[in-house]
């Protein structure tokens, strides 16, 4: 396996502004937010098993998962929920571990929004934090997603805190400042992480 450092934030902070800078350092990403959605596609037996239950009312007309479908239904069914979570997990897992061990960049960069929620520190060599306040975070979204403040409060609400987050970091980035500087702690943070994967031989 190569040497993972997990990217994680909450929503707004700077994921994508931040793993866009790693990529452009030549990193190999894998992002987990892909990873779900690839899991689930027509083909995959997850998807196959997801209809067995639900129907094809959860399926657009080419075979596609409808999302809307399935997520208000599991909305309103945490049992629903938790059987989706635990169908969905080991092909994640699997298919994460695969991307990962195809990484050929001397260290890699895992982006996983929900690595505190879903407890999956283990997985990486090194958290990396993505920071910001909570106005910060609320005020992008907004720019970003043209949604509610109040809808945009539900999601911050449902994500793990600021601080459960920062207690899990080896590392940070605080993205309060402009892309700029934000870009030169990705360039010192490179540094670092080749200096520690080159430590660790692997193979
Ligand atoms: P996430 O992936 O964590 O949800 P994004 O990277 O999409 O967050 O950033 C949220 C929004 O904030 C985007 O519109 C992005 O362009 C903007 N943004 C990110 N970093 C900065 C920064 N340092 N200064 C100003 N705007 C930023």
């Amino acid at each position: 396996m190569p040497y993972i450092v997990a990217l994680t934030g909450g929503i707004g902070s700077g994921k994508s502004t931040i793993a866009n800078a790693f990529a452009a350092l030549d990193i190999d990403i894998v992002d987990s937010d892909v990873i779900a959605r690839q899991v689930v596609e027509p083909g995959q037996p997850a998807l196959a098993a997801v209809s067995q239950r639900f129907g094809d009312e959860i399926l657009h007309l080419n075979g596609s998962l409808n999302r809307g479908v399935l997520r208000q239904k599991i909305f309103s069914s945490p049992q629903d929920k938790s059987w989706i979570n635990k169908l969905l997990h080991p092909f994640i897992h699997a298919e994460t571990r695969k991307q990962l061990a195809l990484t050929r960049s001397a260290w890699c960069l895992w982006v996983v929004p929900l690595l505190v929620e879903n407890h999956l520190q283990h997985i990486a060599d090194r958290v990396l934090v993505v920071d910001v306040d909570r106005e910060t975070q609320l005020a992008r979204t907004l720019c970003r997603d043209g949604i509610s403040r109040e809808q945009a409060g539900n999601i911050l609400v449902a994500q793990a805190s600021r601080e459960a987050r920062l207690a899990a970091a080896d590392d940070i980035i605080d993205n309060s400042g402009s892309p700029e500087a934000a870009i030169a702690r990705v360039a010192e943070l490179h540094q670092h992480y080749l200096a520690l994967a080159a430590a660790i031989d692997r193979d």
